[in-house]
């Protein structure tokens, strides 16, 4: 429903799109969401009237597909576009058409700034101007529906989604320091449920690494946390159709256990009632993946879910996994790509991706040793797969790795992009 301009806003109170998270040149917009427009700004609401997008329609704004993100997290990303348009752009190593832009630092290949940028910056103060507007809007002869998403803005001042954020974590008993590069897909809208912490090593190149041993939680525990994540997504989670199930290495916690987190989630948050097939993300190692028993990917192809499963192998050159203090060995890593390979080839509703390192101060025998395991791959029939390339985090960070990344490109069987690390 779209009301009338009052003083320069146009309200949509309610609208919708397929939930299903389409890759354009354009944002499109997923879910049932609010939008509200000023001559200069669109800013759009979820369902619980907290804010998600703010994207400039002013000359100034870089780019008019450009947007800027608020995360579950209250993280703001910045969505570039960058600077070259079509398949040549952002898409030929994202494998997305924009480049998330962090307000923290990571290990991304191009670091953009965006907060020293007026351009993007004057956006929060849009943003304030409209909370401002929006106060003193109450009951000014609105129509009822206008004022109940005004009031549901209200609520959610930026104070409110601070904590809120926070209590996310408390939820969940830590926070979700990196995302599968694959949730890329749902573009990062994922509920995370914690069935295991810690991970099998402690990598010394690693800067999500918890110091934890691992530790899988029990059921009560995930029961306890898919209740409460319930209530705090609220109306929302009608416009969320993915689960992770992390941490580091939920793959390790066995078939058992995320057959029943999946399960259970898919009934709490009503994943049966959206129109496409829920994905369901999680992470594994070398070990748990060699591990990992058939039955546990019978188990995963029941489930009424789309299952990614993403494997840091880091590298097949024993030098390299020496250097990075990575305890497993190179035929252990080789197994480990082979089965990944024959898992992708054996189910329709599974798909296993793996991940290796760049950066500058790695030797020729590391990328030649890989250059030559995805050259080796023969093209998978069945279309799943993916290998993403994670530069260690102090790479330099003005697309200088960008030729290394597209010559290995060029040479592998599968397709390759590259791994920003990005927290929930
Ligand atoms: S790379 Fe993976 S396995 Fe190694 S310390 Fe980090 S989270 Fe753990």
């Amino acid at each position: 429903m779209t009301f009338p301009h009052l003083n320069n806003i146009a309200f949509s109170v309610e609208k919708q799109s397929s939930i299903t998270i389409a890759k354009a040149t354009f944002p499109l917009r997923y879910g049932t969401y609010s939008e509200i427009r000023t001559s200069e700004y669109e800013f759009i609401f979820n369902l619980n009237g907290e804010i998600k997008f703010i994207r400039g329609l002013n000359v100034n704004w870089p780019h008019p597909a450009a947007q800027l993100k608020r995360t579950d997290g209250n993280d703001w990303v910045y969505y570039s576009v960058g600077d070259v348009s079509g398949d040549s752009g952002i898409i030929s190593w994202m494998g997305e058409y924009y480049l998330p832009c962090l307000p923290y630092p990571s290990n991304s290949v191009w670091e953009v700034n965006y907060f020293t940028n007026p351009s993007i910056m004057n956006a929060f103060a849009a943003w304030s101007q409209l909370y401002a507007d929006l106060y003193g809007a109450q009951g000014a002869g609105l129509h009822p529906k206008a004022n109940e998403l005004i009031s549901r803005i209200l609520q959610n001042h930026d104070g409110v989604l601070y904590e809120r954020s926070q209590k996310l974590n408390t939820i969940i008993g830590e926070r979700v320091t990196v995302l599968p590069p694959d949730t890329r897909h749902v573009d990062y809208e994922i509920i995370p449920v914690i069935i295991a912490d810690g991970c099998l090593y402690h990598c010394d190149f690693c800067c999500v690494k918890s110091a934890r041993n691992f530790h899988k939680r029990s059921r009560s525990e995930i029961m306890s946390q898919i209740q409460q994540l319930k209530v705090h997504y609220g109306r929302n989670v009608q416009n969320l159709n993915a689960l992770f199930l992390g941490n580091h290495d939920a793959l390790a916690a066995g078939d058992e256990l995320i057959y029943f987190t999946a399960s259970e989630a898919f009934k709490s948050f009503y994943f049966g009632n959206a129109r496409a097939v829920p994905s369901l993300f999680l992470f594994g190692s070398v070990d748990s993946l060699l591990n990992s028993k058939d039955e546990l990917f019978e188990k995963l192809s029941q489930l009424p879910y789309y299952t990614y499963i993403n494997i840091g192998f880091e590298s097949v050159d024993a030098s390299t996994l020496n250097l990075i203090q990575k305890p497993v060995d190179v035929s252990k890593v080789r197994a480990a790509f082979h089965k990944m390979l024959e898992i992708n080839d054996s189910y329709m509703n599974i798909e296993i991706t793996g991940n290796f390192l760049v950066g500058e101060q790695l030797s020729s025998e590391h990328y030649q040793s890989l250059a030559k395991l995805l050259q080796d791959t023969s093209s998978p029939s069945s279309g799943r797969g993916a290998v993403y390339l994670s530069p260690l985090k102090d790479s330099p960070k003005k697309r200088e790795l960008l030729p290394r990344f597209f010559e290995i490109k060029n040479q592998s069987k599968l397709p390759v992009y590259i791994y920003l690390i990005q927290r929930l």
